[in-house]
């Protein structure tokens, strides 16, 4: 599942690609592919120029000409691939769920084709207005780690208040946002605390630390383009990141911790799994 270095990954991708270009047709495939919270069908957004994509956790929307955002959420596997209509042959992909026509202003008929392929269908769009700066939708979602405006004192303080574990609080999009399964393992890993810990037990300095690590391994993956463990996750052009080459325990069951030597446990936590070392990782 693309968590906040895949989708600032796709961000950067299509703030290249798409700024300043205006949306001229909007196709949707796939009845899932628009929230049900959309304000209206997405084609409203047709005749609008996009003036920025900006994120926020694991959410996406581009900033319009209008007073209105076009917010897309990626979910499992949501992808967004952008085609140059003047250079390629855009090949079928059976995962199209929406399309997008974009047109550069004065360009006449170079257009672009932006397309969102969600294979699981768990991801969406919706046309949204703003509430404090923000898309109502991502309005109750918590900032993320590296927002200006994060508060790294006060989330310590917060995480210190949550009679939870360790690693259900990292993953709680109302706490800070942005951290799914894969990091959330690594930077647990790497900080040398149990998953299971409890939030309030730990030190405001070992749960800082912890922060620090977050921002740490997310800036790592970023530089990767990402990590494309499962194969679903891909840039706008198609292509993986490599980050999973850097993973010490997501995905390495039964491996060796490569800092003791200790085996890799995975344990089912929260509906999925947690992977650690029980040596490095002690409760
Ligand atoms: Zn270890």
């Amino acid at each position: 599942m693309p968590e906040l270095p895949e989708v600032e990954t796709v961000r950067r991708g299509l703030v290249k690609s798409c700024i300043g270009k205006k949306i001229i047709d909007v196709e949707v495939l796939h009845r899932r592919a628009t929230n049900p919270r959309s304000l209206s069908p997405l084609n409203v957004a047709v005749g609008s120029t996009i003036n920025n994509v900006s994120r926020r956790g694991k959410f996406l929307w581009f900033e319009l000409d209008r007073p209105i955002a076009l917010v897309a959420h990626l979910g499992m596997s949501g992808q967004f691939r952008i085609h140059d209509k003047q250079n390629e042959v855009v090949p079928a992909h059976k995962h199209v769920r929406t399309r997008f026509t974009l047109a550069q202003d004065g360009r006449g008929a170079r257009t672009t084709d932006l397309r969102f392929i969600d294979q699981r269908t768990f991801g969406w769009l919706a046309i949204c207005e703003y509430r404090d700066g923000v898309p109502e939708l991502v309005s109750k979602i918590a900032r993320d780690i590296f927002d200006p405006e994060f508060d790294s004192k006060k989330i310590v303080a917060k995480f210190r208040s949550k009679r939870t574990e360790i690693k259900r609080a990292l993953l709680d999009q109302n706490l800070m946002s942005g951290v799914g399964n894969i990091y959330a393992d690594e930077s647990l890993w790497r900080a040398k605390i149990h998953p299971q810990s409890q939030a309030s037990e730990l030190s405001a300095r070992k749960i800082s630390g912890l922060l620090d690590t977050v921002r740490v391994v997310m800036s790592q993956a970023l530089v990767e383009g990402g990590t494309s463990f499962d194969s679903l996750y891909v840039n706008i052009n198609g292509e993986s990141g490599y980050f999973e080459r850097s993973l010490e325990v997501y995905g390495r069951e039964h491996q060796h911790c490569s800092r003791c030597g200790g085996e890799i446990r995975r344990i089912a936590f929260a509906g999925r799994s947690s992977h650690f070392c029980p040596i490095c990782q002690r409760r």
